[in-house]
């Protein structure tokens, strides 16, 4: 039994990854700033777990807050989710970008440092890659990010590197292992939490979702003359549940290794647009209209995962289908047609 902290745990992932902290018998401690996510959610986890979260409100850069966490809820393990995540908004905003997820992330480890707390889960992202030069991408293509919140991700990584080498080196063993995240959709099977993006989704996943609820009226594809096979884009989705367990998997490795390691977590499958949409339809029954307009910046034509060294370092991987991201996200969606924000008002959720 690990006693883990989950910065961000209130967010999309976070509050996946403490249900199943949770069910595998852990004690959680959840810090999240709720600057993109509701407390609603960590009342979800507990309700579904029937186990208690400790939930602290605050910022991970304050770092006086952290010293009175780790004092007041030690713990041996922690996940780092908390960060900010919109590409476009990131090359607007740089530097709101670097000081909350490169700084955020420091404080944090001076942090760890001094309560001698040295293995850490972080979240990073196949954003690092940049346009993949072969596919699948495997760990060891070189990393090329290409926004911001790219950027702050492979400096992260470079940072936990870093520490853990220097750690290793003065005889205190620190682990780190990064994630890369490819494409989670969908949500967890009780419907009671999932994705809730604040304004109009930048993804495709919670854009269909909400079309579906009839939110929106239409999907915009982002081209259909990218070299993939139906021209539209391709990504490698997989279940949040599956992402969550990932985690929880990598916490087990922490306590056996040192050192640091990126690891992919993706289901090594690329999905079109297109495919996507008619696996929505076909999974829900419900039509999502959409229409075919210019690319969208920024954008890659394809991009999948080589997921072989998640099931040899973790033993880890990807286990539900298509049709059980769309049917959970789709079941999240209409019991929350608004989100946590209309929900939270009602009773008996
Ligand atoms: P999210 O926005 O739902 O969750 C992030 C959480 O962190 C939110 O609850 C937010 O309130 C909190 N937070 C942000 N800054 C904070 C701060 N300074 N102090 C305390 N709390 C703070 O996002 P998510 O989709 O759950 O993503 C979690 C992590 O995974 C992020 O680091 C993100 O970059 C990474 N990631 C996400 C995806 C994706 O597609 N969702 C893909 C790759 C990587
Ligand atoms: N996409 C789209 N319409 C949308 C959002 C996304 O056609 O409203 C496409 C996008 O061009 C890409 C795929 O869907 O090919 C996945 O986009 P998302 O932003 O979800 O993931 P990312 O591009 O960050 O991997």
């Amino acid at each position: 039994m690990a006693r883990v902290l989950v910065t961000g745990g209130a967010g999309y992932i976070g509050s996946h990854t403490m249900v199943e902290l949770l069910a595998a018998g852990h004690e959680v401690v959840c810090l999240d700033n709720f600057c993109n996510s509701s407390p609603e959610a960590v009342e979800r986890v507990q309700a579904i777990t029937g186990r208690p979260v400790r939930l602290f409100t605050g910022d991970v850069r304050d770092r006086s807050l952290l010293d009175a966490l780790f004092r007041a809820a030690p713990v041996d393990s922690v996940i780092h989710y908390a960060a900010l995540k919109a590409v476009g908004e990131s090359v607007a905003r740089p530097l709101a970008y670097y000081e909350n997820n490169l700084a955020g992330t420091l404080t944090l480890l001076q942090a760890m440092d001094a309560a001698q707390v040295r293995r850490i889960v972080f979240s990073s992202s196949a954003t690092v890659y940049g346009a993949p030069q072969r596919l699948p991408i495997a760990e060891d293509a070189p990393l090329a990010p290409f926004n911001p919140y790219g950027h702050s991700k492979a400096m992260v990584e470079q940072v936990l590197r870093d520490w853990c080498a220097a750690a290793v080196a003065a005889g205190r063993p620190a682990a780190a292992v990064a994630l890369r995240y490819f494409n989670p959709v969908g949500a967890h099977p009780s419907g009671r939490i999932g994705e809730d993006p604040a304004g109009t989704p930048s993804n495709l996943f919670p854009f269909i979702t909400q079309v579906a609820v009839g939110r929106r009226a239409e999907l915009a594809v982002f081209g259909n003359d990218w070299p993939t096979e139906d021209g539209t884009g391709v990504r490698d989705y997989l279940h949040v549940v599956d992402l969550a367990r990932g985690h929880v998997r990598a916490l087990d490795w922490l306590v056996a290794h040192g050192g640091f390691v990126a690891i992919n977590l993706g289901t090594g499958r690329g999905i079109s647009v297109l495919q996507m949409v008619q696996a929505f339809e076909r999974a829900t029954g419900v039509r999502v209209p959409y229409r075919v307009v210019a690319r969208r910046p920024g954008d890659i034509a394809a991009c999948w995962a080589d997921p072989a060294l998640a099931q040899r370092l973790l033993g880890w991987q990807a286990t539900h289908t298509l049709e059980q991201m769309c049917d959970s996200g789709w079941r999240w969606q209409q019991a929350n047609p608004d989100g946590y924000r209309s929900q939270a008002a009602r009773p008996g959720r």
